[in-house]
């Protein structure tokens, strides 16, 4: 039997290829030989920190989309004043150049991973950043991808953004790290690069240089030297996704299923275009916030909004208000720190505390809509209540927009969807926070990843049990978590009555050429499998055989 290491699945997609390791990085030892001269030595400290900081802002100013942010935060942690402070302060005491930006690195890290969720995922991108000053003043070659003749599936402890930007699809045909989460660049930049990925993979430390795999970035698995029969299989898959159908989202038979992207930026639009997206199911708002002291104007929202309405063209959008809060805190909010903030002041609850941002955004998607004459429709986030769906409806209707939604990810307003769905015309299923909430799993640990898998029953019976509630109503209902770019499970999905599915650009194409492959009735009787399954094991075998899938 083939041997199998598994991981969390982080961008979808199945590669074949032998695995490589990343070179590692330069070696520093507090009994490394300290400079003679220390003010000389925090210069020649400074400087690499500016080479290096100078070498991401170029990275980035080359990239688009995520990279391009992505990159330039980093480059702004290789100028963070602290850091070069706590670096001035080893040298001073006497310790190596090197090994002190080591140290200093290591103590910002730790800092980052005790803070948890997102912050902790920062501290594999801080940890670049001294990998490559040290390797600046040592005069080496800094970490990076191996050269290859053949494509590779890549792999490594933790990757940085700066190793991932630069892969090329056509070489680096997968991705596999020991550490990371769902939530990490890696992930990220892995689905905007389209390249399957499987991160938090503890087992991957065994994987020999050279071992052919087969990484199935959808669920995780890594088969570890397949026989020829199965690498036969993965390479007929491959040439299938290669021929993908192109158009509007169908079953074999027909059954319409608009294919929607998720979006967070003009440039992401414009991939969401090219890639055949129908339309945008969830435009992720929090870009315009993020890292400001205060909140942006009703203008300066109206024309980022209109610019990324026109990039659609005359695809619909949905635009999701702002969802701040827990791990994407803003500092002009002056929220106080809470104990919990996955459970606490977050998504549509901010306005208890600042109605202003609402009502600024909701007229600024308003003037937006008017002025580019697009077809938008607007929904809230993290909604728990009827009052809370009521009161978005109609703060919404006041403002002039006429087709308003909630985002279903709380347990309590999937079992109340009957009369959530009195208040609004649509539902939206945030399948990430909806399974956080439902199994009481950190979305940001590893460690909990397994509860995160769409084939857990409960999630399923959950979204039936949306369905109900939202057909009750006439209530058009979509999924826009990251569940619906499975694409088997998007075919579940669909067999529950899930009208539309939303997720990143680069995962289209396989979606659509699962449900290509389908009929509607498979699709029914493949979500009644998972509905019946005893475990996520059986519900995913169960819908495959029901698919007329292999194994
Ligand atoms: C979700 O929770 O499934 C979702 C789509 O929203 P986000 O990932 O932005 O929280
Ligand atoms: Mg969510």
């Amino acid at each position: 039997m083939t041997r199998e290491v598994r991981g969390v699945a982080a961008a979808p997609g199945v590669a074949l290829g032998p695995v490589k390791w990343l070179a590692s990085a330069p070696a520093t030892s507090p009994n490394d030989a300290p400079g003679s001269d220390p003010e000389a030595e925090i210069a020649r400290a400074e400087a690499a920190f500016k080479t290096v900081a100078a070498r991401y802002a170029a990275q980035a100013s080359a990239a688009t989309g995520p990279a391009a942010d992505i990159l330039f935060m980093t480059s702004a942690l290789a100028e963070d004043p602290s850091l070069l402070d706590q670096v001035r302060v080893g040298i001073t005491i006497g310790g190596p150049t090197a090994h002190s930006v080591t140290e200093a690195v290591e103590h910002f890290a730790e800092q980052l991973k005790a803070l948890g969720g997102m912050m902790a995922e920062r501290a594999s991108d801080l940890r670049d950043v001294g990998q490559r000053v040290v390797a600046e003043l040592l005069g080496v070659d800094p970490p990076g991808i191996p050269d290859s003749a053949e494509p590779f599936v890549l792999a490594a402890q933790d990757l940085a953004p700066a190793d991932t930007v630069t892969l090329d699809p056509a070489q680096v045909v997968g991705l596999l790290t020991v550490a990371g989460g769902p939530t990490s660049h890696t992930a990220i930049l892995a689905k905007a690069l389209g390249i399957p990925a499987v991160v938090a993979a503890p087992g991957a430390v065994d994987i020999a240089e050279g071992t052919v795999v087969v990484l199935d970035g959808g669920t995780g698995s890594v088969e570890i030297d397949p026989d020829e029969r199965r690498r036969e299989e993965v390479r007929a898959e491959r040439t299938r996704q290669a021929d993908a159908p192109t158009g509007p989202g169908r079953t074999a038979d027909g059954h319409a299923v608009p294919l929607l992207a998720n979006v967070g930026s003009v440039a992401d639009a414009r991939l969401a275009v090219e890639l055949g997206a129908e339309g945008v199911g969830l435009f992720r708002t929090e870009f315009l916030f993020l890292g400001r002291n205060s909140a942006p104007t009703v203008e300066e929202q109206t024309r980022q909004y209109a610019e990324i309405f026109a990039a659609l063209g005359d695809r619909p959008i949905t635009v999701r208000t702002l969802d701040a809060g827990s791990d994407k805190p803003l500092p002009f909010l002056n929220l106080p720190e809470e104990e919990n903030p996955a459970l606490g002041v977050r998504g549509l609850r901010l306005s208890n505390v600042n109605e202003g941002t609402l009502l600024d955004q909701l007229a600024a998607i308003e003037a937006a809509a008017q002025e580019s004459g697009a077809s938008v429709k607007v929904m809230a986030p993290m909604v728990a209540t009827v009052d809370e769906a009521h009161y978005f409806a109609g703060r919404a209707r006041e403002a002039g927009l006429e087709t308003r939604g909630v985002m279903i990810e709380i347990p309590a307003a999937a079992i109340r969807s009957a009369h959530l769905g009195a208040e609004v015309d649509f539902f939206s299923i945030g399948t990430n926070d909806l399974s956080q909430y439902l199994f009481g799993a950190d979305r940001m640990s590893s460690a909990v990843a397994a509860l995160h898998d769409p084939w857990q029953p409960a999630l399923a019976a959950t979204i039936a049990m949306v369905v109900e509630g939202a057909t009750a109503n006439g209530v058009k209902v979509g999924v826009c978590g990251e569940s619906a770019s499975h694409p088997e499970f998007a075919c579940v999905l669909v067999g529950l009555g899930v009208e539309t599915l939303s997720m990143a650009p680069r995962s289209l194409a396989g979606v659509r050429a699962a449900l290509a492959g389908v009929t509607l009735d498979q699709c029914r009787a493949a979500a009644q499998a998972v509905l019946s399954a005893r475990t996520a094991a059986d519900a995913a075998a169960a819908a495959r055989a029901a698919l007329g899938r292999a194994g």
